[in-house]
């Protein structure tokens, strides 16, 4: 509905509470820091993600993707939408000619397989991903290898933050 009054009082915060249904919100400061590297879950050689939303009811998850010098996010296949923002260094996939850099956006439509490569001169890479669904991964004939969704990327996340003394239950903050 297009806004058809003035509103009187621009800066008057909203008086009521918030629908009792509504979820509490998340605000994860100073996400990109690199102070403390136990919030950064490993997932494969010189890759890591550090959650910032599981969305179990939807199942998506929001997460920065790091990886290091010559990493390698495995091919995989979506069957959902996946949105990308580049907040730090460079990456391609092997499937695609052009190149993400550092505030590159991208959209990933239902159907891509991909494979995403950091070139040999970038340390580092962090991009913001929202990937709906699931990961499929698979061979370069594109049979099933193994999968990811919100739920195996909260396994992943009990796990490590077990392991590395913050406690299973700290996921339990970026969980919707
Ligand atoms: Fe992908």
């Amino acid at each position: 509905m297009p806004i058809t009054e003035t509103d009187e009082e621009p800066r008057v915060a909203y008086k009521h509470p918030m629908p009792v249904e509504a979820l509490p919100e998340i605000v994860v400061p100073d996400a990109l820091s690199e102070g403390d590297d136990r919030l950064w879950v490993p997932q494969a050689k010189n890759v890591y993600f550090r959650p910032l939303c599981l969305n179990v009811s939807q199942g998506y998850w929001m997460n920065l993707l790091k990886v290091t010098k010559s990493g390698v996010l495995s091919r995989h296949r979506h069957p959902n939408a996946v949105h990308g923002f580049v907040l730090k260094g460079r990456w391609h996939y092997l499937e695609h000619d052009w190149v993400a850099e550092q505030g590159s956006y991208v959209y990933e439509p239902p159907g891509e397989t991909h494979t995403l490569v950091v070139p040999d001169d970038v340390d580092e890479m962090i991009t913001y991903f929202q990937v709906n669904g699931v990961m499929y991964y698979v061979d370069p004939d594109g049979n099933h290898l193994g999968y990811e969704d919100v739920f195996t990327k909260i396994e992943m996340c009990k796990k490590h933050f077990e392991k590395v003394g913050l406690g299973a239950d700290y996921v339990k903050q970026f969980i919707r």
